[in-house]
């Protein structure tokens, strides 16, 4: 590092970007974030009031110890901004027995001692009414789990690093960055700036501002659905748990924060590619609508089963399906978290934190050889100049 304080840009301040600016301004850095749009704007992948949080993680249970610190740390920035944004209810798990999804979530509980347990059906059906359980259903409830609100959290983490002096630039698009042998170079509106470190979160642009990682990057378009509930309160966010369905295809939902009813939302590769994310058609399908409307109608007879609100948002997925997070090859001054493939809100603070370990001690005590951005044959170089 060429000076005492680290001067460190945070390209993009979304759902990581605005956590990564908050960690790094409350661990000394002199920070400049910059940010193509508003904080918390509705484009990207951090939008629609609401994000599950779980802990009996069915992606990989090596996640546990990561939750927990994201946990830590979405209480710290609570505390700091006087703000609720992680509510625990707990949280569902509805599936399969023989599931992969539901091996790791019982060796999440079983090696990390997560806070959860199988539900005898029956029980379930009587302690939450409103849950399609079915037979063959085999019930976990997290209770480490529940949800978060991702607006909220954007907005808060961003004015927080503010408060700490982070500068954060918004609608200031960065054209790309240069790495040189007296720093890295930021090119923006016309000028280039030096920092002694650089941190990539664009999220959904990860492919097109490196090139590199378009391959590895495959941006989709999840859709969520609003619907109202038949009798008020039913679905009240205080006593409808949020919950995820793996069978096999996925997809879950939460309360709507106003607890008028339930959000619905469709995982993984049912959801359309996107081949720009500058261009993403926000316009949902009559088709798209009849999916939804199908699903409520069978699952839900408590909902009425036209959405009354239907988005379209962005994420950008990886071919096994976990992040890339870490320092770019060859380049350790540059470090990127992205490619979180649909589940990565629930770890922004946790990830933020790291970026802010590579980027003022060069490496970071967590366990992320499942997030190795170096992982894949195309894998992030030293970015240059585009
Ligand atoms: C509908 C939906 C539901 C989801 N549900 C859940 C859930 O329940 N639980 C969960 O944990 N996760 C969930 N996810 C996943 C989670 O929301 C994402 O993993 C997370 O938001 C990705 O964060 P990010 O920082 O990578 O991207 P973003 O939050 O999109 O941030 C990227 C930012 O970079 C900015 N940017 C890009 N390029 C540039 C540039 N060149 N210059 C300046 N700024 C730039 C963008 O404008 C944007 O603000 C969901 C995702 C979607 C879309």
């Amino acid at each position: 590092m060429s000076s005492a304080r680290p001067r460190v840009a945070v390209i993009g301040l979304g759902s990581v970007g605005s956590m990564a600016a908050w960690r790094l301004a409350s661990r000394g850095a002199d920070v400049i974030g910059y940010e193509q749009f508003g904080i918390a704007h509705d484009r990207s992948a951090h939008g629609g009031e609401s994000r599950i949080f779980r802990t009996a993680y069915f992606e990989d249970p090596e996640y546990v110890p990561l939750l927990r610190n994201a946990n830590t740390l979405w209480r710290q920035l609570e505390a700091a901004t006087h703000t609720e944004l992680l509510t625990l209810t707990g949280h569902l798990m509805l599936g399969d027995v023989s599931s992969t999804q539901m091996a790791n979530v019982s060796t999440s509980i079983d090696q990390f001692g997560v806070d959860a347990a199988v539900i005898p059906r029956d029980e379930a059906r009587s302690r939450w009414p409103q849950h399609p359980i079915r037979d063959d259903d085999i019930v976990v409830l997290d209770r480490e789990g529940g949800y978060l609100r991702p607006e909220l959290a954007v907005l808060h983490a961003a004015r927080r690093a503010e408060a700490l002096g982070a500068q954060l630039r918004t609608y200031t698009t960065v054209e790309g960055i240069d790495t040189r042998d007296d720093g890295v170079w930021v090119n923006s509106a016309g000028q280039a700036e030096r920092y002694d470190h650089v941190v990539i979160t664009t999220g959904p642009w990860a492919g097109k501002f490196l090139p590199d990682l378009a391959p590895v990057i495959d941006v989709r378009r999840p859709v969520s659905a609003w619907f109202v509930a038949k009798e008020r309160g039913l679905f009240d966010p205080a006593t409808f748990l949020c919950f995820l369905r793996a069978t096999p295809a996925e997809w879950y939902g939460l309360p709507a924060m106003d607890g008028s009813g339930v959000k619905l939302g469709l995982s993984g590769e049912v959801n359309s590619p996107v081949a720009d994310p500058d261009t993403l058609d926000r316009t949902v399908s009559v088709d798209e609508v009849q999916t939804f409307r199908a699903l409520a109608a069978e699952f839900f007879p408590d909902l009425y089963p036209d959405p009354v609100r239907v988005t379209a948002y962005m994420e950008g997925y990886t071919p096994d399906g976990h992040g890339l997070v870490g320092q770019a090859r060859d380049e350790d001054r540059v470090t990127i978290a992205t490619g979180l493939s649909g589940h990565g809100f629930k770890l922004a603070p946790a990830l933020g934190d790291i970026t802010a370990d590579y980027a003022l001690t060069g490496s970071s005590d967590n366990n992320l050889a499942l997030l190795d951005p170096n992982r894949f044959p195309t894998a992030p170089t030293a970015p240059v100049d585009k």
